[in-house]
């Protein structure tokens, strides 16, 4: 839930149709030096340093315990940093708190709703608490927008994993923030309801509205973001559009079973990078942007071999997230 506002609200709304006004600043959320080190012994986030420009379909991955939802609680003013920088719109957290607080609304991981209040009433409550005026709540279109207007008066405790998951979302949206962050939105969400989640968080994006989402599927953020930052124990390891980040997740490894006995690597497989695994098997690896696995298979084929069986493996998020760190260590996280 986001945090309650201190101080009588009135908050400075943005209108939606001036997301995209240039008059707006050009970032997002800028995060400077930023450390969080919980009870003083348990370090979170190491020295993250991080810009969001306004208008991005934002991913921030890492595995379980990277750091993701303390950074995105202190963004939400629910978790306090222990040193650093944070601005949201242009707002200083701690100088400006209330106005940064307007300009994000933040879905969190945990699902947590109160379970007497129906998804209208929900809205309505977080619609006050941002000091969002009768005349301008937009509750059952927004209630439309995520699927659950026909829910609209029921308990919350009757919907499901997938419904408390959209109605977070449409509370996060009430106060129109011009920057939306989903701390691992999917979870729980089946397929279909997914889509439709991920079209309405879309729509906003493609009408201005910044996005940062943070999960542990890659395949996700490939298919939303168009920029990626990684965190790992803490600390920042990459960020960079979507497209350069996959470049360097263009790899494949092959594993070919051969009838013959394997003596010497023909030159043509070595050229293409091969190793002889053992007697019977090849391995290489490969880009797929670069080498069809045709040419691969005509290159096994025309040294005379007879191909028995093959698998192919994609590299995943994990081989990325050990790449990243030990290069990370050796002081560099380039390409
Ligand atoms: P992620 O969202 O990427 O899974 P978290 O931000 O939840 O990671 O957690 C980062 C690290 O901080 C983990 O090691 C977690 O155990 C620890 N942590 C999170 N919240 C607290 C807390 N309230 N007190 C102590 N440690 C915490
Ligand atoms: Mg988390």
């Amino acid at each position: 839930m986001t945090a309650p506002m201190t101080a009588s609200p009135s908050p400075v709304m943005i209108p939606a149709n001036a997301r995209t006004d240039p008059a707006f600043p050009d970032n997002a959320i800028v995060i400077e030096g930023l450390t969080k080190v919980y009870g003083g012994k348990k370090t979170a986030l190491k020295d993250i340093n991080l810009t969001i420009p306004r208008g991005r379909f934002f991913g921030l991955l890492g595995p379980n315990g990277a750091g993701k939802s303390t950074l995105i609680n202190i963004l939400a003013g629910l978790v306090k940093k222990t040193s650093g920088r944070v601005s949201i719109w242009d707002n200083d957290i701690d100088l400006e708190e209330r106005n940064a607080r307007c300009a994000i609304g933040v879905v969190p991981q945990e699902l947590n709703l109160d379970p007497f209040f129906s998804p209208r009433e929900a809205l309505e409550v977080q619609a006050g608490m941002y000091g969002v005026p009768k005349g301008e709540r937009r509750t059952m279109e927004i209630l439309d927008a995520v699927g659950l207007a026909d829910k609209a008066d029921a308990y919350a405790r009757t919907l499901s994993g997938g419904m408390r998951r959209r109605l977070l979302v449409a509370k996060a949206m009430v106060h129109t923030p011009p920057i939306l962050v989903l701390d691992e939105p999917t979870a729980g969400v089946d397929i279909e309801l997914r889509k439709q989640l991920w079209d309405y968080v879309r729509s906003l994006n493609t009408m201005g509205t910044t996005v940062v989402l943070t999960t542990h599927y890659l395949e996700e953020a490939q298919e939303l973001c168009d920029e990626i930052a990684i965190i790992n124990e803490g600390a920042l390891v990459a960020c960079e559009p979507t497209t350069t980040l996959l470049h360097r997740l263009d790899s494949k490894s092959l594993s070919i079973q051969v009838t013959e006995h394997l003596d010497s690597l023909p030159p043509a497989l070595a050229a293409l990078g091969a190793e002889i695994r053992d007697s019977h098997h090849l391995y290489l690896s490969y880009k797929p942007s670069h080498t069809q696995i045709d040419r691969i298979l005509a290159a096994v084929r025309g040294a005379g071999l007879t191909i028995n069986d093959l698998t192919t493996e994609e590299t995943d998020l994990e081989d990325i997230f050990l790449q990243l760190t030990s290069k990370n260590r050796a002081g560099s996280i380039s390409p």
